[in-house]
């Protein structure tokens, strides 16, 4: 069957419209639900932001019946749940969190079929008492979220999950779909295996995350760098990732020194605290979080637009999902990673005692790889997960600064020469300060400025030799020491260097120049500027609202549709339910508040002499209800009257309450109509005009022929 004469895909259509306000599917959304609705099991591999849940949803309302959703995270299963509230759908949870009472409530409404979607933790689906309550019930739809957890390879296994094979043997005839962000093989086969759905289709989307900004930079001077990253973004909410716990705390009360509204997050707090935290974060009550890898997996936030790494991740399946946490809503969202050898350092203490040593240092190393990359991250990230770009994705730091190479012969040869007249003794710090003729006291105490090549590269700036130094390192001229203070020792490609016998390329580091316009902020339109302020009214305006109902504020509406709405600035039911993320209920419960916001800003910009896009005649209509003249009016929005006129006139068409009349004489409005009859036009103002000799104004012909048409 061809998939656009599909029963049921129309309805879906009309869901995804109605309901959740969206104009089309993504890629693979629509054909994940065709089969759902063709009754077929399903596997779906979508990375995080790909848009899982509407794939079961969608089929969930389409089909009679309701569905359930097995979901292993308490916190999640709220946030979902109440999402789908706001759209006005029917749904809701079942775990440890709630009462007995509050559960019999719950099952008793299923029973009666008053609940379209119904999650519930693994736990909970395992009782008896539920497994009765699903016999009794028409069941659409049998969707596992989360479904790596039922795989010992994925990396939160959950030891329930592996009965859910009962599922399938159980209710043979309700399609399943499991639902997972991890790709890799092994999962994927276990969780078909495991659910007893071989025969699903697999739906693979690319792990491709196009709106994520990549950037890696060197972590000297990084507390600065992140507190000027964030200065330049104060209103947006990003996590940086930390190492260690202490350093979380570290980190965090650097940036709220200097007047950052930033908070820390591990696993060695007590929960309560942790969930606050987390809570206040969630809600836009704190802006930023400095965190350990513990922070972020039971969280929906769809407006974190930054995600920096303190340190080196340790490999980059954690680096990948880390930064899957920014711009789940499609937004432009950013990146950017710190690098030092001396997290390598460290990382590879961790590993030293592990059973799996070898591997995790090979998981290491292309992170490594990564950091260092010459060539378009993107290209580096997704082919790890065997994915292949045809083109470079041009937003990457790579992209943006394409590396220059350059003959560093003589650079190496100062450096090692250096070390080698030190004994070797020294670390990569000590070496650049002894090749940069550094006045440091300990320097001096050692009698290293005595040696030949102390100064001999004074003239590159300290910046520069780091970034030598690194790509030294890479090319194999030095190791470093572990297990002897991370000191370098050279190795025999070094003998060969120094002969002159093998030349070195190296990558030219970033200058002052490059480095200043990367941490400048671009310059922006007016159109843009006046965007963002007025998006941030609206997000103010968007957080009492969510307030109010005790929810976070992205399930009021996301930031993408808070953008597009300050973007758009819609002011009529037909055009706010055209923004993106607008469905019929959020229209009805939200339309107002938000219109009346975007207009109060659109007439308080009119009232400063500024021409701004978007609902002009409202902007009239309000100065007219404050009882100015049209000649008053004019003059405050430096408009021609014959405008004003027009506006009052199209106000009235659309039903607002403009008195017209009385700005007509009878005479006048008699005659005028009589010229109207004569030349039977209606939609043009000009013969009119010649028909009265240009002695009648063309606003009283407007008002009058606004006010014949209304009566006719
Ligand atoms: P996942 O569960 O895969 O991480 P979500 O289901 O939470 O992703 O979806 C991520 C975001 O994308 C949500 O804000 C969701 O409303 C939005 N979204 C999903 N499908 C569409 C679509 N077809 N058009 C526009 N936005 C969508
Ligand atoms: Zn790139």
């Amino acid at each position: 069957m061809q998939i656009d004469q599909m029963p049921g895909l129309d309805q879906a259509k009309t869901i995804l419209k109605e309901t959740f306000g969206y104009k089309a599917f993504r890629l693979l959304q629509e054909q994940i639900i065709s089969n759902a609705l063709e009754g077929n099991d399903g596997l779906v591999i979508m990375p995080t932001g790909g848009g899982k849940s509407l794939c079961y949803q969608i089929p969930a309302l389409v089909l009679e019946g309701a569905c359930i959703v097995i979901s292993p995270l308490i916190s999640l299963m709220k946030d979902q749940v109440e999402a789908l509230r706001q759209n006005g759908v029917t749904a809701a949870y079942l775990n440890s969190s709630l009462s007995g009472k509050e559960q019999l409530q719950i099952e008793s409404d299923f029973c009666e079929g008053k609940i379209k979607l119904l999650y519930v933790s693994p736990e909970k689906l395992l009782t008896r008492d539920f497994f009765n309550v699903m016999k009794s019930v028409q069941l659409n739809l049998l969707a596992v979220d989360e479904a790596h957890c039922i795989s010992q390879w994925g990396h939160d296994f959950r030891p329930e999950y592996t009965k859910l094979d009962f599922l399938k043997k159980q209710f043979p005839k309700v399609p399943v779909m499991a639902l997972t962000a991890t790709a890799d093989k092994a999962t994927r086969n276990d969780i078909l295996k495991q659910l007893g759905v071989e025969g699903a289709e697999t739906f693979l989307a690319s792990f491709d995350r196009p709106n994520i900004d990549l950037n890696v930079r060197p972590a000297q001077g990084r507390i600065d760098a992140i507190i000027s990253h964030i200065k330049q973004r104060p209103d947006e909410s990003g996590i940086v990732y930390c190492l260690s716990r202490k350093s979380t705390e570290k980190v965090a009360a650097k940036l709220l020194a200097a007047g950052i509204d930033a908070d820390f997050y591990h696993a060695g707090m007590p929960s309560d605290v942790r969930d606050k935290t987390q809570e206040r974060f969630v809600r836009d009550d704190l802006k930023v979080v400095c965190a350990t890898v513990a922070f972020g997996m039971g969280i929906d936030k769809s407006n974190v637009r930054w995600v920096i790494h303190h340190n080196l991740p340790k490999n980059l399946e954690s680096y990948y999902q880390e930064i899957g946490r920014a711009g789940r809503d499609g937004l432009e969202s950013k990146a950017v990673l710190f690098f030092s050898y001396g997290d390598i350092v460290q990382l590879q203490s961790f590993n030293a005692d592990s059973s799996q040593k070898e591997l995790l240092d090979a998981k290491l190393k292309r992170m490594q790889q990564f950091a260092e990359a010459t060539t378009c991250r993107r290209k580096v990230l997704l082919s790890y997960f065997g994915e292949h770009l045809e083109e470079n994705c041009g937003k990457c730091d790579v992209c943006r600064n394409p590396p220059k190479f350059m003959d560093g012969t003589i650079l190496a040869q100062k450096a090692l020469s250096a070390s080698i007249r030190t004994g070797e003794k020294v670390g990569i710090g000590m070496l650049i300060d002894i090749l940069r003729g550094s006045g440091r006291q300990e320097l001096f105490q050692k009698g290293y400025h005595q040696i030949k090549t102390y100064g001999a590269g004074s003239n590159v700036p300290y910046f520069d030799w780091q970034h030598y130094m690194g790509q030294f390192l890479n090319l194999g001229l030095f190791e470093i020491a572990f297990d002897d203070h991370n000191t370098l020792r050279t190795t025999g490609l070094a003998k060969k260097v120094l002969k002159g016998d093998f030349p070195i390329h190296i990558t030219r580091p970033e200058t002052a120049e490059q480095r200043k316009a990367r941490t400048d902020t671009p310059k922006k339109t007016k159109q843009q500027e006046r965007s963002e302020e007025l998006f941030v009214k609206l997000k103010t305006l968007r957080k009492e609202i969510a307030e109010a109902q005790g929810i976070p504020a992205y399930l009021v509406f996301s930031d993408a549709t808070l953008n597009e709405m300050s973007a758009q600035r819609p002011t009529t039911d037909e055009d706010f339910i055209e923004i993106s993320g607008v469905g019929q209920q959020k229209l009805e419960k939200y339309g107002t508040d938000f219109m009346k916001e975007i207009i109060a800003y659109i007439k308080a910009k009119t009232a400063e002499g500024e021409k701004i896009k978007g609902a002009t005649h409202l902007v009239t209509y309000e100065f007219y209800k404050e009882g100015l003249s049209p000649e008053q009016i004019a003059e405050k929005r430096n408009l021609n009257p014959v405008t004003i006129y027009s506006h009052l006139s199209t106000l009235y068409e659309q039903g607002k309450e403009v008195d017209l009349a009385q700005f007509l004489t009878t005479e006048e409005r008699g005659s005028i109509t009589r010229g109207i009859e004569e030349l039977k036009i209606e939609d043009s103002l000009k013969p009119l005009f010649e028909h009265f000799k240009e002695e009648i104004p063309y606003h009283k012909l407007r008002v009058a022929l606004t006010l014949y048409k209304s009566e006719k």
